[in-house]
This record gives C-alpha cells, structure tokens and sequence, in this order.
C-alpha cells in the first residue's frame, strides 16, 4: 500500500515530506486508493467475442425447454412442459427421469456440485450445495442425482429471518424444485454448479420465502384473468402469466475507494460526505459515452447474464455521474424475479473482476441522484398476447379498458399495500425524500388514455348520454397511445403504452414483493368486475356493453382520484394529493403497518396468496430488518465520526492552535475565525456523538412497531445531525488530513 502511495504525485509526496516527522500519514488509506484508482490496468483477460458470438451463448448455462426436449422421453417432456405452459400439476413420476437427464447435462459442463438456490425473506438469494458424489461401498464415487434429491432439499436454514413461524425446535425448512424455472449452472473458474430455482417452505407447508407467493399470485391472476376473457369471448384457457422486465440501476465506483469507506462496506451507502462543487447538474455524463472500463464490464456481465438466458437488451449511463442501467427484456414474473436475482448477483461478481464496485442501495450517495428499479407489469397469454395492449378494434378495446379500469380501481384501493411492498430503510432515502418518485402513490395514464377515462366518467346512466360521453364496445376509440411519448419521470406507477411501470421500486430490493402485491390487487379487482358482469349479463353476451358502460363509470368516478399526471415531485401535488384522500406514508415505519390492515390479510387469504399467519411472518421481518439496518448505520456513524472524523478534525484543529500561538510568540496577529469554526463544529460533533450514542443505548422495545418508529424518529435524526457536522468538517480540514474518499474521488475518478 504504502510503495503506492508514494508513487502517486503530490498529496503523496507530501507524506514523504512529513514521513520523518512524528507525523503519521494520516489519511494513507484515502491517498493509497487514489493512487491505486488512476494507476488501474485491466488484468481482466479479453474476451473471446469474435469465437463465440453472444448470439451463440444465449440459454448455454440453462437447462432449457430445447435441452429437455433433446434430452427426456418424450412423454416426461410432454409432462412438465404442461406445468410450465399451462400450469397443470407436476406429474411427480416423472423427477427421477428429469433429474437423470439434468445430472448428465449438468456433469457435461463440468459440474460437480447441486444447489438448491432459495430466496429467504431478506430479499437475498441463498444457495446450499450439494456434491453429486456418492461413496458406492467400494473405496470408489459414483454420481448421483435422484427424483428425490432434485424435488426437495433441506437446508439448515434455521438462521434466517422468518418472523416467528419457525421457532427453531421445529427449524426445518424445505425447499421444493419450482419446475417452471429453469435450472441453471454456475460457473467458477475452479468448478461449475448445478442450480435449481426452489421454493423454500416450513414443515407446515408456509411460505418462507420470496417465490412461494409470487407462484400462488400469478395463479390467482390467471383463474380472475379467465373469467374476464371468457366474457369477451374467449374461451380457449390459454394461461395467462403476469409479466415483468425490470429496469436496474446501480452504480460504480472502483473497489479501492469502496474499502477505504467503512460505511460503503458496512452499509452499503455513505454515511457522510459533503456534496462535491460539481455534481450531476451539467446532466453530462446522461447517456453520454460509457467509459473504456466500465464498457468492458457491461459487456462481460451480458455474457454472462446471455449465457444463463437472461435476455438483457439495454444498457446506458444514468442521470448521475458512475450510475448506469441495465434492462432485460420482459418474461413471466416468477422468471423475470429469479433473473432479477441473478442480474445482481452477476453485475456485484463481474465488477469485482473490473476492479470496481457494484453498489445496488437505493441511496449510495447523499444529494445524488438515487437508484430504482422500474418494474414493468403487464399480463398476457399465449392466444391473447398481452392484454393491456390497446386493440384495434373497439370490442378489443372494451376489455382493453376494463382491464385498465382494474388496475386504476385496484392502485386505489391497495396504495397502502404498494407503499408497504417497497418500503426499506434504504429506499426512505428516495421515496418521501427530495426525490422523485414521491410516496404518495399515484397513477400517470397519460393525456390520451386520461381523456378517454374523462369522457367515460359522464356515461354511467345508459339511457341518455350527455354530449361528448364514449360508449365503450360501440364508439371508435381515439388513438391511443402505443408508445407514450408523453412519459413522466415522477409517477410511481405510469402507463406507458402497453404496460404499468411501477418505479417507487427500490434497486437493492426483490421484485417478488411487489409482483406479488401487483398480480394480487388486480386479481381482487378483476374478480369483482367478472362477478359483476356475469351477473348482469347472465350468459347473454348482449348485455355485456351496457352493464361494462355502467362499471367503467362506476370505478373511474370512485377511484379516479389515483390519477394524476401532473408534476409529482411539486409540492402542490402533496396539498391535492391530501384533499384527494391519498395516503402520503413517508417512511417505512409508517408505511409497513399497512401489511395488517384487515383489508389487506383478507386480500390475500381470499386468493391463497400468504395466509394471515405467513403475511404477519413478514410483517415482522420486514419490521425487523428495518430497526437492523437502521441500528447498523447508527453504530457506524459513532465509530467513524470517533476514530475517523474527530481525530481529523482535532488535528487540523491543533494545526491551527499551534500556529496561532507560534505567530502570537513572534509578534503577528492570527485571524481565528477559522479556528474558532472549528472549535464550535468539533464541539457540535461530539455532543451529536454523544446524542447519538445514548439513542442508540435505549433498550429495544419489544414492541416492533414501536421499535422502528423509534428508529424512523429519534435514531435517524440524531444520525443526521452527526452527519450535517461532519459534512461541514469536511469543508474545513485540510485536505490531506481528510481520511475519506471524497465524493469527487468516488464519482469522478476513474
Ligand atoms: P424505459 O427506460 O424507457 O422505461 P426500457 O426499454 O429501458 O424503458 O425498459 C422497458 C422495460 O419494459 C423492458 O424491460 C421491457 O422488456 C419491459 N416491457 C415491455 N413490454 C412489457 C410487458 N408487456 N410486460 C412487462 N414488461 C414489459
Ligand atoms: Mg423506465
């Protein structure tokens, strides 16, 4: 470390100077990554892109559909491709020819070791391996793979967080083969690995993880989706999937200066740093050229991610300067939430090899712009496509609306839910902050769309309609939008053409929560059109127009108040929003009690997604992780702004003092303003360290509602105010004493 400092130019060679003094190098760490940044070479080993086109690796890492059809008997084929197209149940007899052939595909690429890979409640993924060799009883190993072994697993996951459903006497937890994703190898350059995507559920059949409800939400989706269908006329069965592309965004910065900063590895964001003379507001780095080495780990990471069959389309910088995004193109939810995953887990893994640092938390830097994840929702089916297209026709755009209609009715009646589903001490620094989107939930369906709505809203009474009234089956529609022109950056939930974009997502989170919450609200609420409709058509199609006139009216003028296609970031749209009833849940303490509204447990009991027993399971993980996460970050702030800040500061302090003097001594007045403002912010720090310091000693409640709010309102204020200090410090002491990367180092130097 310490040859590299002194290689680098002159904030080093200032150390050198002062070596041979009493005076250590103070800020060696932050000077030995700078030099180590900009001295950077790849030693990453060049692709051989020109040999195998990517073209050519898509799915090679993946037991696909083709796979399985060259490899099983044709009827085994037959039999898990009707639970992968069209749900049926898994015919069990069948595993241990699956798993036979999936061994020798496995072994082929050089596979050594099984998983089954699980998403636990923290919103990770979590693999445990399996060796494929057995001991045959002859000194000898043999490899094997049974039915058995491939349908069910037990990990020793008695660790993780399960909110009280698994008291540890009975910690067994299972975790069960998902036959519609597809199992996947990992590679290593010292071995590859066999992965199964699986559900992971307590001896009791309860969820305990992330992908259980997703499966049972899109279920419910189709059997509510059908019976709208069939009023329409349609009536082939075809399944329909909710479907999800997720837009990531993260950020990059190179791994010297990411060891260098105690918050970054312990938390994942700064927890000080004063905001940089340049930021993002030149709106240069915006889809501009993305540099050399950051290029080159794009394209290995869609390797990579090609190579497992995740069809990442694009790629380009974000608003913010080391910010970027990737997208895939949309799949079925449960894929796109596994994919998402690994999405990840890849981008954090190849970085590595770039020398640089994936960071996915919501908020890594302070006054920069933060990081979402757009989901992208729809849903479709094999015969239909996707049904919140717009038709060509006005019987299409009939369900079209009614469809749309649902969604409207559904984001109304659940926004507490949708707040709940994306709220984590990371992502309160983007929802509710200075930052759009807000934490009001709303709906931007567009100019089009909204005058359409507009004009149905007179239509309810069907014997006389006023002027300009649309009656839906009958009138042309206006064009609608195919491709939204018109988008808008500050909605939480847009349309935008041909599918809802739910942004309040944060980037560090799972997309199963609110794929499930999104599948499951509009189940609800097509379940109560269909009963309607079917009611009062009573099997005579004819009637159908009428009574859809009436509904469309009925739910735009009860639940239009969710539409909003203004400036969402504006403050007069939080005086409206509140006028218009809408909740405006700020932090995640106050938005995760939502998840025990009676409303909300009824929702989901009533279409199997979580019983009440599994929804409070994770309610009260999602509480916990939230006061975890929240007392991490606290005890971080003490330890730096103790061992790291103050020292700074005491010592420039005492570079001041001692000058002061030695200038009084020999006769010359000193100025000490400067002085004296560092004597009142080192006084500041340490009364806000001691502030915070006795917050934190408060005994936990064990009341976790009255925890985390204790967390939301006296903990995190006390943490910021160690950190509006500390952040004006930073403006003050010498810069060679500094012992932070700075945020200009992190985020300009490359
Ligand atoms: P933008 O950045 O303009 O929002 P992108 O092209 O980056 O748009 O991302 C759009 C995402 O929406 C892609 O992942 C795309 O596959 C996805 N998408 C498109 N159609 C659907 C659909 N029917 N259902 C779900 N996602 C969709
Ligand atoms: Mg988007």
């Amino acid at each position: 470390m310490e040859t590299v400092a002194n290689k680098s130019g002159s904030s080093s060679g200032a150390f050198a100077a002062s070596s041979g003094m009493t005076k250590p190098a103070f800020s060696s760490a932050r000077s030995a990554a700078i030099a180590a940044v900009t001295g950077y070479q790849s030693t990453a080993p060049a692709l051989d892109f020109r040999e195998t086109s990517t073209g050519e690796l898509f799915n090679a890492n993946v037991f696909s559909t083709a796979a399985m059809k060259k490899r099983l008997p044709k009827p085994v084929y037959k039999a898990l491709l009707r639970t992968v197209e069209k749900g049926e149940k898994l015919d069990s007899s069948i595993a241990d020819s699956v798993a036979a052939a999936m061994k020798d595909w496995a072994i082929e690429k050089g596979a050594t070791h099984y998983a089954h890979v699980f998403y636990p409640l923290t919103g990770l993924t979590a693999e445990k391996h399996d060796s494929f060799l057995s001991p045959d009883g002859d000194g000898a190993a043999i490899a094997e793979f049974s039915g058995k072994q491939l349908i069910q697993g037990e990990p020793d996951g008695s660790s993780f967080p399960t909110g009280g459903i698994r008291v540890t006497f009975e910690a067994r937890g299972y975790t069960v083969w998902d036959v519609t994703s597809p199992a996947y190898i990992l590679e290593n350059s010292n071995g590859t690995t066999l992965c199964i995507p699986t559900a992971f559920v307590s001896w009791t059949g309860e969820a305990l993880d992330k992908k259980t409800p997703v499966l049972r939400s899109m279920q419910a989706l189709n059997t509510q989706a059908q019976r709208i269908l069939k009023l329409f006329g349609h009536t082939d069965g075809a399944l329909v999937s909710s479907t999800a592309g997720p837009e990531q965004e993260y950020f990059l910065i190179d791994r010297h200066f990411f060891f260098a900063r105690p918050d970054l590895l312990n938390a994942g964001r700064t927890l000080f740093g004063a905001k940089p003379p340049k930021g993002q507001e030149f709106d240069d780095h915006y889809f501009g050229a993305i540099p050399e080495r950051v290029l080159a780990f794009m394209l290995e990471t869609e390797r990579e991610l090609f190579k497992l069959g995740i069809p990442v389309k694009t790629r380009h910088n974000e608003v913010a300067p080391g910010q970027y995004e990737i997208a895939p193109l949309f799949e079925f939810a449960n894929m796109a939430t596994d994919h998402q995953q690994l999405t990840m887990t890849t981008l954090k893994r190849v970085a590595e090899k770039y020398g640089m640092t994936c960071l996915t938390h919501e908020k890594p830097f302070a006054g920069v712009n933060g990081s979402g994840k757009h989901v992208n929702w729809s849903m479709g089916s094999a015969s239909q496509g996707n049904l919140l297209d717009p038709g060509e026709t006005p019987h299409d755009n009939a369900q079209f609306l009614l469809i749309c209609a649902a969604v409207i009715r559904a984001v109304h009646k659940y926004q507490g839910l949708l707040r709940a589903v994306v709220a984590s001490a990371s992502n309160d620094h983007r929802l509710g902050a200075n930052e759009a989107p807000p934490a009001i939930i709303s709906i931007f369906l567009g100019d089009q769309l909204t005058d359409v709505f507009e004009q149905i809203k007179s239509g309810g009474a069907n014997s006389s309609l006023p002027k300009g009234t649309l009656t839906v089956g009958v009138d042309v529609l206006p064009p609608l939008p195919k491709d939204a022109g018109d988008r808008n950056r500050t909605s939480p939930f847009a349309f935008t053409g041909n599918r809802f974009e739910f942004r309040a997502v944060g980037s560090n989170q799972s997309i199963a929560g609110p794929l499930v919450a999104m599948n499951t609200i509009v189940a609800e609420s097509l379940d109560f059109c269909a009963t309607r409709l079917e009611e009062a058509t009573d099997g005579d199609p004819e009637k159908l127009n009428a009574e859809l006139q009436k509904l469309l009216t009925e739910i735009i003028n009860e639940h239009g108040a969710i539409v909003f296609n203004g400036d969402g970031y504006s403050d007069e749209w939080h005086a409206e929003a509140e006028k218009r009833g809408l909740l405006n849940l700020k932090t995640t303490a106050d938005a995760l009690p939502a998840l025990q509204s009676q409303e909300v447990k009824e929702l989901f009991e009533k279409y199997g997604v979580l019983s009440e027993r599994e929804l409070e399971s994770r309610l009260e993980t999602y509480l916990e992780q939230y006061c975890l996460s929240i007392g991490v970050e606290a005890n971080l702030t003490i330890e730096m702004a103790k061992t790291m800040i103050f020292p700074a500061a005491i010592r420039y302090q005492n570079e001041l003092a001692s000058t002061c003097a030695n200038l009084k001594m020999v006769g010359y007045d000193f100025d000490t303003d400067t002085l004296d403002a560092m004597t009142t912010l080192v006084k500041s720090l340490q009364d806000g360290i001691t502030e915070l310091e006795a917050a934190v000693a408060e005994p936990d409640s064990d009341d976790l509602f009255a925890e985390s709010k204790y967390c939301c309102e006296t903990i995190v204020p006390a943490m910021n105010k160690v950190r509006t200090v500390a952040d004006k410090l930073e403006t003050y002491v010498a810069d060679d004493l500094w012992p932070l990367p700075t945020y200009q180092e992190m985020l300009f130097i490359k």
